[in-house]
């Protein structure tokens, strides 16, 4: 798929998102967020759903949670505009509630198809809703940080999951804040891994996103305390 064709069906999704009346929360919403970014990126962020800025706005991540997202992308030398972003559920909760199992599972078809679309290299889960999509089962606090393959059942062929903490629970905790800035200095080094696994399980498609391929010829080992995470640009 190239980038515009790609743009051009993420932007059928989002108007279809637009419209939507399959759940409860079309009723309470002022404007979905289908979610945004860059086509042709290789990184997916994926939060919970949409809270009171973002409702108003229709767009994902632009209120206090946005704001540490933004600050987490930067310390890996990374901006919004260079990964996509969307939420499990694309209509706000009303009061910022849960959401529930039967507006997930309405919503699913939406975030499936935004990945097939993108075919990630990289999922990255903000929180424990997310989590769930992807890895059913796991336990955030032992979850946070590690990488799985991802189901292909969700819409991404070839990707691998990447667990985070919400942004919102890092802006309750201290320490939560500190182990996602730990958490996502792995994140570089998470994509060099899953583009190395997509060139054994698919073939692989170039990417106006794509790093130097020179940069990919140095092997870069995980990060550590003392050696932060090696700044991987995404185009
Ligand atoms: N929290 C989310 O999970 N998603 C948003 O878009 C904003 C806040
Ligand atoms: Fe449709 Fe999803 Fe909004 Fe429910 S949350 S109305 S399924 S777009």
């Amino acid at each position: 798929m190239t980038d515009a064709e790609r743009r051009t069906a993420l932007e059928a999704i989002a108007a279809e998102v637009r419209v939507c009346t399959k759940c409860r929360l079309h009723a309470t919403r002022t404007r979905s967020v289908p979610g945004e970014g860059d086509p042709d990126t290789e990184v997916v962020f994926v939060g919970e759903g949409p809270g009171f800025n973002e409702d108003r706005v229709g767009r994902p991540f632009i209120g206090r949670a946005g704001d540490l997202l933004v600050k987490l992308l930067g310390s890996i030398g990374w901006h919004r505009e260079d990964v996509f972003i969307t939420n499990v559920v694309k209509c706000r909760p009303p009061e910022n509630r849960d959401p529930q199992p039967d507006e997930i599972a309405a919503c699913a078809p939406f975030l499936r198809r935004q990945l097939a679309v993108l075919d990630p290299a990289v999922v990255v889960t903000l929180g424990r809703f997310s989590m769930g999509t992807f890895l059913p089962g796991a336990k955030i606090s032992q979850a946070h940080g590690t990488v799985r393959p991802v189901d292909p059942a969700t819409g991404a062929r070839a990707a691998l999951v990447f667990a985070m903490y919400h942004p919102a629970a890092a802006l309750r905790s201290p320490a939560i804040e500190r182990e996602s800035y730990a958490d996502i200095a792995a994140v570089p080094a998470a994509l060099i891994d899953a583009r190395r696994r997509r060139e054994d399980v698919v073939e692989p498609v170039p990417r106006l996103g794509s790093i130097e391929p020179a940069a990919l010829d140095t092997a870069m080992p995980p990060p550590t305390a003392d050696d932060p995470a090696p700044q991987l640009t995404l185009f």
